[in-house]
C-alpha cells in the first residue's frame, strides 16, 4: 500500500476578502478521479455587516458542486436560476459550453461552512449545454455512531441522485460522539479524505482539520476514526483518463478552448449571458499564462 500523501490547505482569496482553504488542485495531487477542485470555505463567523459575495464569473468544461454545512447561500446564474442552498443540500451546476453565476451568503454577520468542488466533464461532454440542479435531499444513514450522507455516486447500497458523468463517489461522514468505522472502497478508484472539522485518523495516521489525505488506488477498505464533533469528506473516483487543463474558472482539454472562453467573457459575449439583473460586479481573469498562436 502506498503511503498516504499529506496535502496542506493553501489560502486563496475569492474576492471581497473571503479567504478559503484550497486542497485541489495541489502540487502533490491535481485530481481525485474527475474531482478537480476542492475549496473549504469556513467554518467562519462573519463580522456584522460582512458575508461571502462572489461576483459574476464564468465556467466552462466542468460541474460546480456545492456542499453546504452551515449558513445559507443564494446562487444566481445566467440561465435565470435563483436558488437558495441550506445545510445538508447540494447545488450542482453543469457549465459545459458556458455559464456564469454569482454566490452570496444570505444574511450578513452569520456563520458559513461549505465545501466547493468542481468535477471535470469527460471529453464528449466538455461542450454540453449548461444546466443547474438543486438537491434538497440526499441519502443519509447511520453507521455505528457516525452519520453518513451520500453526496455523489454509490456507497453502502445507496445511490445519490446527483447527476454526474464520471465514476465518482462523495461521502460526508460526521460524528457528535466520536466514531470508528470501516468503509468499503472500490480498489479501482483513487480516494482522498478531508477532515472538515475536528480530526480524523486513517489507518492509524492522524489528520487535523484542513489537511487533505490522498490515499491513491488499490484500497478495498478504509479504517477511519473520527474524534467527537468531527466531520470528514471522502472523495473517490476512477482516475481521469485525459490530462485536464485548468485556468481561472475554466477547465478544458486545450489552451485554445480556454483562451476562447477567456476572450468571450472579457468581451461580454452572449455565450455567458448576464446573471440576475446584471448589476453584480463581473470578476475578471488575470492574463493567460501562455501565449496563444492563432
Ligand atoms: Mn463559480
Amino acid at each position: 500500500m502506498r503511503p498516504i500523501v499529506r496535502i496542506a490547505a493553501r489560502s486563496a482569496d475569492l474576492g471581497g476578502g473571503m479567504q478559503v482553504g484550497r486542497l485541489l488542485p495541489s502540487r502533490q495531487q491535481r485530481m481525485v478521479g474527475a474531482w478537480c477542485f476542492l475549496d473549504q470555505a469556513g467554518p467562519v463567523q462573519f463580522a456584522a455587516g460582512h458575508g461571502m459575495h462572489v461576483g459574476a464569473h464564468p465556467h466552462i468544461g466542468l460541474q460546480t458542486f456545492t456542499w453546504l454545512i452551515e449558513g445559507e447561500v443564494l446562487h444566481r446564474d445566467s440561465l435565470g436560476n435563483e436558488q437558495l442552498i441550506r445545510p445538508g443540500q447540494v447545488n450542482l451546476m453543469t457549465a459545459g459550453h458556458g455559464i456564469a453565476h454569482t454566490e452570496d451568503s444570505l444574511h450578513e454577520g452569520r456563520r458559513l461552512h461549505a465545501a466547493q468542488l468542481w468535477i471535470a466533464l469527460p471529453p464528449g461532454l466538455q461542450d454540453c449545454a449548461p444546466d443547474f440542479a438543486h438537491y434538497p435531499e440526499l441519502p443519509r444513514w447511520r453507521q455505528g455512531s457516525a452519520c453518513l450522507t451520500l453526496l455523489a455516486g454509490t456507497h453502502g447500497g445507496e445511490t445519490a441522485p446527483t447527476h454526474i458523468h464520471s465514476p465518482l463517489v462523495g461521502l460526508d461522514i460526521a460524528s457528535d460522539d466520536g466514531a470508528a468505522l470501516g468503509l468499503n472502497l472500490n480498489p479501482d478508484f483513487e480516494y482522498g479524505l478531508l477532515p472538515l472539522l475536528g480530526t480524523a485518523t486513517i489507518c492509524g495516521e492522524r489528520f487535523p482539520g484542513g489537511e487533505f489525505a490522498y490515499l491513491g488506488t488499490g484500497r478495498e477498505k478504509l479504517d477511519l476514526a473520527l474524534a467527537a464533533g468531527s466531520r470528514a469528506l471522502l472523495l473517490g473516483g476512477l482516475p481521469f483518463a485525459e490530462p485536464v487543463l485548468m485556468w481561472w474558472n475554466f477547465v478544458g482539454f486545450s489552451k485554445a478552448a480556454i483562451a476562447e472562453a477567456q476572450r468571450d467573457w472579457a468581451s461580454g459575449d452572449r455565450r455567458f449571458g448576464p446573471v440576475g439583473d446584471g448589476r453584480a460586479p463581473r470578476l475578471m481573469p488575470p492574463p493567460l499564462p501562455w501565449r496563444i498562436v492563432d
